[in-house]
């Protein structure tokens, strides 16, 4: 089938091959008669997709036996709320420290600031020279090293890819190394799970919508060291209480079956590409294939600090943004879809997450070239 590319921030791309098995399972799963959609949560079909589903992203991610893994509903909106209610009473406190480094951690800070004393350990709201070079707010990061953490904060909150502004870590930090040992890293992964190794020795809560590289909208995956569990504040509604989550299986209530069932399709899909190993390594060719060309280009730029570049999400800007209605016309004529950046910062953004093929890279920047060539 010639599909387009389709470069959406998310809901994104999914493989093709999973699209194709979801429908051909679409009205009868496995010989039951029935379709995924229609079958009890606490039946014996749908109870083997959940454990498969489990089972298959603990061994993509090599997930330790001391994290539950949960199948969430709400988005990762929702644990904006749902960490300071079941985390930040931990330690008695109420208190815990954020990173704000784009658009999703300025959010996450915001909404936290309802359930307690949530401080700021580092921003990146101002512009910065770093090696000589000046770079805008929001388009470099922090180094971990310079992160306030207080002492008492019962966790420290990061987001890991800014989907919007296009910045990524290179690599979670260790605070334990940092001299806060007693601090655990909470991730928003929502962009870039699945696309690289994550070590959970480094962290206490890993969380993620599905719908960029792992699904589609609906399931939320939470990881979280079971010794974090329990501490979720009286007015916390039960079915957003990481330990009755955990505890009932993420059956606490009806979970969101048809996503979850999703998701498990794209666990199996990635598992038979080679993992997280291979994802990772077919993130950098991409990324560095579509960096590399604005580079050189007169016509478009990037405007992010290089050792922060994301992987992910490439946002760029035309020299001449009279000419952004004209790109965006001609991309989706040839066939590569939802290019328009976020109306926030403007210009375009190609999101190259685990469904998109090199070769879709590849069009776009034969696509670009060409554009420069008449229009440059
Ligand atoms: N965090 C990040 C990094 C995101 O990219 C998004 C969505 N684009 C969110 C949080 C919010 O996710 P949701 O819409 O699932 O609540």
């Amino acid at each position: 089938m010639n599909r387009p590319y389709n470069f959406s921030a998310g809901p994104s791309a999914l493989p093709l091959a999973v699209l194709e098995q979801a429908a051909a399972e679409m009205t009868d799963w496995h010989g039951t008669g029935v379709s995924v959609m229609e079958m009890s949560h606490r039946s014996k079909a749908f109870g083997r997709i959940r454990d498969e589903a489990e089972s298959d992203l603990r061994s993509l991610l090599a997930i330790p036996d001391d994290f539950a893994v949960l199948f969430m509903q709400g988005g990762a909106s929702a644990q904006n709320a749902l960490i300071p209610m079941n985390l930040a009473q931990r330690r008695g406190s109420a208190m815990a420290d954020y990173v704000v480094a784009g658009h999703w951690s300025r959010k996450s800070w915001a909404e936290a600031q309802r359930y307690g004393d949530m401080a700021l350990a580092a921003t990146a709201e101002t512009p910065a020279e770093i090696g000589g070079q000046a770079y805008e707010a929001w388009c470099w990061l922090p180094e971990p090293a310079h992160w306030r953490i207080r002492s008492q904060a019962a966790y420290v909150h990061v987001c890991a890819n800014e989907t919007i502004g296009g910045v990524e870590f290179p690599s979670l930090p260790d605070l334990a190394a940092l001299g806060s040992p007693d601090v655990p890293l909470v991730a928003d992964m929502s962009s870039n799970i699945l696309t690289r190794p994550v070590d959970f020795s480094r962290l206490g809560m890993v969380y993620a919508g599905a719908q960029k590289n792992a699904g589609p909208a609906g399931v939320t995956l939470v990881m979280i060291r079971k010794d974090l569990l329990g501490h979720a504040t009286g007015s916390c509604p039960s079915v957003f209480d990481y330990a009755q989550v955990a505890a009932a299986g993420s059956m606490f209530n009806t979970p969101p079956t048809y996503g979850i069932y999703m998701t498990g399709l794209v666990f199996k899909w990635l598992l038979g590409q080679g993992g997280v190993a291979a994802m990772e390594a077919a993130s950098r060719a991409k990324s560095h294939l579509l960096y590399a060309y604005i580079d050189q280009s007169a016509l478009y730029s990037n405007p992010i600090h290089p050792g922060v570049r994301s992987r992910m999400n490439v946002p760029f800007r035309l020299r001449d943004p009279a000419l952004e209605p004209l790109f965006l016309a001609e991309s989706e004529a040839a066939g590569l879809l939802a290019l328009k950046g976020h109306k926030s910062v403007g210009g375009m953004r190609a999101s190259l997450y685990n469904a998109t093929p090199l070769a879709g890279v590849q069009a776009l920047v034969a696509f670009m070239q060409d554009f420069e060539a008449r229009h440059g």
